[in-house]
């Protein structure tokens, strides 16, 4: 399939953020052909297959979410406005407790179709049930490296570096290349060294990255200090976990040495806002990372902590909360953003030739309408993209030169389909977990 995409302002990266006013973006396949101005389209002697006329359109890079576990779209709104203990413990793991293979899917299936709508064309998960979810990624067209989420407590741990594993070798690269796998052990708090040292070897052995959760409570950081009188990024340095591809999410507990660490050994970072404020856990320090040349991305974490997906959402709370976590209105601005929610994003994922709009480069992207009242006038497009468009702003997603989304409607899910499952399944899950709850977590 050959499209040609023209008349609309291109946003892509050069060594900075460029933008070409009155531009064209020719797709051939699954790649990237050819970017430019439409006063040079004459030179490009090519036949599309089809052409989309933009005018008053933005074209950028998709949208790189880092951070989420998808199949919690299930328990959005199931548990807000209570600490985060009671959060995971009293509602959080009892609900999941019901949830079923099926229900994964389902649920993962909601949330690409959100991402995809509101431009996210690759996300990072972890989460039980991976093989659901990498499902609902090759139906819906999808980009994502998907990790099984693993415990190193308790009986079972030889079985999750085996699951693992197998889930490595029928997954990824899956799709033409539509999927990563990487190991997903949960947190140092529930994954003890000793099994940190036999994820370390897996991935060695099978030469991929490791996705983990790293200092998202103080209380995580002050049982470690308690356990291994160091922070929790000291005692994985130590480990030689850095000397792999890392996608750490959180971090929001980070003293000066420890930043120092994530920077030099340029561990991925997937910074969540939205979630980290609404269960308290406290602001992450961004912009003092990105200082330093840190490898910062945006991620959303699971809808039941963020409420909803949308990426854009996620930029401008990330923004606004670092001038004001730093006291200053300069400390981060729109093109930082928008490099983490795009280029920067693939690349703490590992995936080659993604985020960009550029020759040769995968063909994902999409279509922002820029003729609405909220998105007058057109001062400064970097600024209008990071800070003022929403979600339901695109208009059309291309994800692996093929469109997923076009005039705001799906073209490979069935919503309506979606919805009634969702409905559905969300009522039975809090059915059995209510009914489930035991007088010792009501307790919680
Ligand atoms: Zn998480």
């Amino acid at each position: 399939m050959k499209i040609l995409l023209k008349d609309a302002a291109i946003l892509y990266w050069d060594v900075t953020l460029k933008v070409i006013q009155n531009g064209y973006v020719a797709i051939e396949d699954n790649l990237i052909k050819s970017v430019g101005s439409v006063s040079d389209l004459h030179l490009l002697e090519w036949q599309p297959d089809r052409v989309l006329s933009l005018p008053g359109r933005a074209i950028m890079p998709g949208l790189v979410n880092t951070h989420n576990h998808a199949a919690m779209s299930l328990l959005r709104g199931y548990s807000d406005d209570v600490p985060l203990q009671t959060w995971l413990e009293r509602d959080i793991f009892p609900a999941e407790d019901c949830m079923t293979p099926e229900d994964v899917y389902w649920g993962s299936l909601a949330a690409i179709l959100e991402m995809q709508k509101s431009g996210t064309t690759t996300f990072a998960d972890m989460y039980f049930y991976m093989d659901k979810t990498a499902e609902a990624v090759l139906e819906s067209g999808m980009r994502a490296s998907l990790a099984k989420g693993m415990i190193g407590l308790g009986p079972n741990t030889q079985e999750y570096l085996l699951g693992s594993r197998e889930f490595f070798d029928t997954y990824h690269l899956a799709g033409h290349g539509r999927i990563q796998v990487m190991l997903g052990p949960h947190a140092l708090y529930t994954c003890p060294p000793d099994f940190l040292n036999e994820v370390i070897d897996l991935a060695s052995e099978l030469g991929t990255g490791i996705h983990i959760h790293v200092s998202e409570t103080l209380k995580e950081v002050e049982d470690s200090y308690r356990q291994f009188n160091k922070s929790p990024v000291k005692v994985l340095e130590e480990l030689g976990l850095f000397e792999h591809q890392v996608l750490a999410a959180h971090t929001v507990h980070v003293d000066d040495s420890d930043q120092k660490i994530l920077v030099e050994k340029q561990v991925g970072i997937a910074h969540n806002p939205v979630s980290n404020l609404k269960l308290a856990s406290g602001v992450a320090p961004i912009a003092s990372l990105l200082a330093q040349g840190g490898l910062v991305s945006l991620g959303t974490d699971g809808a039941a902590s963020t409420n909803t997906l949308d990426l854009f959402a996620e930029m401008k709370l990330a923004a606004w909360l670092q001038k004001n976590y730093t006291g200053d209105a300069s400390a981060i601005n729109s093109e930082q953003i928008l490099r983490m929610a795009t280029i920067d994003g693939a690349k703490v994922l590992g995936f080659d030739r993604v985020g960009n709009i550029a020759a040769g480069f995968k063909a994902d992207l999409i279509v922002i309408d820029l003729n609405q009242a909220h998105l007058t006038p057109h001062h400064n497009l970097a600024s209008l993209l990071a800070y003022s468009v929403q979600g339901k702003d695109v208009e059309t997603v291309i994800i692996d030169g093929n469109i997923v989304v076009e005039n705001g409607k799906s073209t490979r899910i069935d919503e309506k389909r979606v919805v009634a499952e969702m409905l559905e399944r969300g009522l039975r899950i809090k059915r059995d977990a209510t009914e489930g709850m035991t007088e010792q977590r009501k307790q919680l």
